[in-house]
């Protein structure tokens, strides 16, 4: 009997495919994919995957180890409905799977530009294989008739597309509405610094900038204005973030608000179903946490969680939380973040590394040492997520 169905073969549904096959469990797994690749690492998709024509995709286990383990994947046939009543999925092929424990591990979507048409040919997000087959052949195009990329968005996405982009050779500008790069994600510190290596490289950065008057032609954007000046685009990238691909669960009546709302074990507010990774926004367990709910968008976080999902599924223990970690590379950066920056009232101490271009941000709150934000320092980080772990 096939009773744990896994809805979305990314990190997190490939990692639970990862943890229960080591229980020995994968006779009763299914991983149903809306995309018509297995599970692939999507970080290398904005970094070294755009600079070679060649540079494969990067799948996470290959078809002969799912077959080794007897789990049944079901490519380019995304689940379109859930019957809570009847335990049962129906795929867009029509096929129905029952289940005994349902996994939702549907991700997020990019989010794009409500004032534009949809199906531009010269605008693009990226989130997926396909989006970023159809952005490297772009660059490259760009490349060779010496056109400039604009990005809009600065936040991880839109600089690490752009600092690749420029190390390729191509001009870039990057438009960001607000009045700083990473404004979500990163202390202000960071922001800053991040700002000066690209403007360095050569990146063209608007802060503070609207856009406005898109001027769309033959299914083209032309060009728009850029702070009230008109500008041609060439080719646009859209990097302003992501929504929680919570469309199922809403449709099935869970409760949602920003992501799937789980317990600290990952179960909705359907106990026979779990949801994990970029779509789940979780109650935090530990004492400094409670009350809280967090949602994260990072690799580190889709793989605690669908190991959380598996000890639940398999009747283990609650593993502990773990410390937080994102990882960035733009370029010559490598940014890696420990902890969870927090929203205000926090001091900093900077702990300088070999050269200028390597350094640590320790941010202390009043309950100790919450974040540490490292730049070209590995070092660092892993003695960073060392100390946080001993909270
Ligand atoms: C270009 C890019 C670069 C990134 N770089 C980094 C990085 O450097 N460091 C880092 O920590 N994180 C990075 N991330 C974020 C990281 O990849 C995500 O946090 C992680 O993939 C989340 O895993 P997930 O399984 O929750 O979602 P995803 O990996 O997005 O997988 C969700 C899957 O569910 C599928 N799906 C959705 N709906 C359905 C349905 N109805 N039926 C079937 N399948 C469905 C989707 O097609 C998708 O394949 C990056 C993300 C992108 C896009």
């Amino acid at each position: 009997m096939n009773d744990i169905v896994i809805v979305g073969g990314g990190h997190a549904g490939a990692q639970l495919c990862v943890q229960l096959a080591a229980e020995g469990l994968g006779a009763r797994v299914r991983l149903i994919c809306a995309e018509p690749q297995l599970p692939y690492q999507r970080p290398p998709l904005s970094k070294q995957f755009l600079k070679s024509q060649t540079e494969a995709l990067q799948t996470q286990r290959d078809a002969g180890w799912f077959a080794g383990h007897s789990i049944q994947t079901h490519l380019d046939d995304p689940v379109e409905g859930i019957n809570r009543e009847l335990r049962c999925v129906t795929l867009a092929s029509g096929a129905v799977l029952s289940y005994e424990h349902l996994v939702l591990a549907t991700g997020t979507r990019a989010r794009r530009l409500s004032w534009l048409p949809p199906a531009l040919q010269n605008v693009t997000v990226l989130r997926d294989a396909a989006d970023a087959w159809s952005l490297r052949d772009r660059l490259n195009r760009l490349l060779t008739n010496g056109k400039p990329l604009t990005v809009l968005g600065g936040g991880f996405i839109g600089l690490e597309v752009a600092a690749t982009a420029r190390l390729m050779g191509l001009q870039v500008r990057l438009v960001e509405a607000g009045p700083r790069l990473l404004s979500r994600s990163v202390s202000p510190r960071l922001a800053e610094f991040v700002l000066a290596q690209h403007q360095a490289a050569g990146i063209e950065v608007h802060l503070n900038s609207t856009v406005s008057s898109p001027k769309i032609s033959d299914g083209y954007l032309a060009g728009w204005h850029l702070n009230g000046r008109p500008e041609t685009i060439d080719e646009l990238l859209v990097g302003i973030g992501g929504t929680p691909e919570t469309g199922l669960a809403e449709l099935a009546g869970l409760e949602v608000d920003d992501g799937i709302l789980v317990d600290p074990r990952m179960r909705s507010s359907d106990p026979r179903i779990l949801a994990i990774g970029d779509c789940a926004r979780v109650s935090l367990l530990s004492e400094a946490g409670r009350g809280h709910r967090l949602r994260l968008e990072s690799v580190h976080n889709a793989v605690a969680q669908a190991k959380i999902a598996a000890a639940f599924l398999v009747g283990g223990a609650q593993p502990e939380e773990s410390v937080p970690v994102f990882w960035s590379e733009q370029g010559r950066l490598r940014v890696q973040i420990a902890g969870l920056l927090p929203p205000e009232d926090y001091e900093t101490v900077v702990h300088p590394g070999k050269n200028e271009s390597s350094f640590s941000l320790f941010h202390y709150s009043s309950e100790g040492l919450s974040c540490v934000e490292s730049v070209n320092a590995p070092g660092d980080h892993l003695n960073a997520k060392k100390l946080l772990a001993q909270r």
